[in-house]
């Protein structure tokens, strides 16, 4: 079990104090994207072809406090664009530490030893770094050498330090588990909180379309990758989404549950989809057609979707909304998942992992960050 028992009484208390308020939907995580400015190109990211008067701009520190009041949620996930790359972001995050919501502040950690000394070590903040695998996996993925070893000093800096780290991994078509499992080893070695999964979504703008999977691959994969765990590893997430990613459940989405806040406004009606922007949180949650979206809706946009944005907050929502669910999510925390089946599917061949990707020039700014 990787997330800290205060932050999980919090959001166990938040979700109870909402369940006896009769409320049917409430936000867990804000997904807050202060700008799109990043310094990598990945050939998954969904948003990398902003125009460059967009990746200019940025939220103001006071349009992010408000946006996290009106919200109300106990936990602020800080994607983008890259944060660090914002110059108020030390503003930013001790606003909402003041807050005390629970920060997840997404980083490629290209910056991110270079400006550790200028955080403090809190409960409230942790370092969620982009690390698609191992070094020569997660390379190709961002499509630049030597982001892995830079991130990984970074985290190890950041670990040294007394913060709160956790990398935050997308894994697309070609991604051999056992490489997976590899990385994970190496992870707790360096003493990281645990680790951020998810399957990548296939945005239809991203410039490589050929990397993203369909859902029975995504069980498929999953099941490889996290089955016959050892018991080092650690996950930074409800264990109930991951049994969800490795086919033992089933979820409809919960895009609520994420909200996204960005400088167009709140995003319709998830932090990956676009169909247009609301100027209130209020308005968002009252107008929005929710039923138009997750998988049980038929939209096409969401067939694929298994992503932590939409179905990680109906896993926490079943694990604190029912005596069962927080028995099968406490069993989970501490479950290796035995599985001979599984075994085979790490002893198949490895998958291709030299897909030709897409190069993206490097923009004078580059892009956003899309994950969840
Ligand atoms: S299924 Fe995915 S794309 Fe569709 S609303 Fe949910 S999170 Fe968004
Ligand atoms: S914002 Fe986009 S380009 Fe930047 S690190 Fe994240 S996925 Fe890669």
């Amino acid at each position: 079990m990787a997330v800290p028992i205060s932050q999980m009484a919090t959001v166990a208390a938040y979700v109870l104090k909402n369940r006896f308020q009769g409320n049917r939907r409430y936000p867990l995580v804000l997904m807050l994207e202060p700008l799109f400015r990043c310094s990598l190109a990945c050939a998954g990211c969904g948003k990398v072809q902003y125009p460059p008067h967009v990746l200019k701009r940025q939220l103001t520190p006071e349009e992010c406090f408000a946006a996290v009041e009106e919200c109300g949620a106990p936990m602020v996930s800080i994607p983008g664009g890259e944060p660090l790359l914002h110059p108020q972001i030390v503003e930013i995050v001790n606003g909402l530490i003041a807050r005390k919501k629970y920060i997840y502040l997404c980083t490629n950690a290209l910056e991110l030893k270079r400006r550790l000394p200028e955080f403090t070590p809190s409960k409230y903040l942790t370092f969620s770094v982009h690390l698609d695998g191992l070094r020569e996996h997660h390379d190709f993925s961002v499509c630049r050498e030597g982001t892995f070893d830079i991130a990984v000093e970074g985290i190890k800096e950041a670990v040294r330090r007394g913060f709160r780290v956790t990398p935050n991994s997308t894994f697309f078509d070609g991604v051999d588990p056992n490489q997976v499992r590899a990385f994970f080893d190496e992870m707790m070695a360096i003493g990281v909180e645990g680790v951020v999964l998810s399957p990548g979504y296939s945005y239809d703008k991203a410039p490589d379309q050929n990397r993203f999977l369909g859902r029975a691959r995504v069980r498929r994969l999953f099941r490889a990758i996290l089955s016959n765990r050892k018991k080092s590893w650690k996950f930074n997430m409800s264990p109930l989404f991951l049994e969800f990613l490795m086919g033992h459940r089933n979820y409809d989405c919960t895009p609520w549950g994420s909200p996204a806040y960005n400088i167009f406004g709140w995003q319709r009606p998830c932090y990956l989809l676009q169909d247009g922007y609301a100027e209130s949180f209020k308005e968002l949650m009252e107008t929005t057609r929710w039923e138009d979206y997750g998988i049980g809706s038929g939209n096409p946009k969401c067939a694929n979707c298994m992503v932590s944005c939409g179905y990680e907050p109906s896993a926490v929502l079943e694990g604190f909304g029912s005596f069962k669910g927080f028995l099968a999510m406490v069993k989970g925390n501490f479950s290796l998942y035995p599985d001979k089946s599984a075994l085979d599917l790490l002893n198949e061949p490895a998958p291709n992992s030299a897909v030709p990707l897409v190069q993206i020039e490097q923009p004078e700014q580059a892009c956003q960050e899309t994950r969840a």
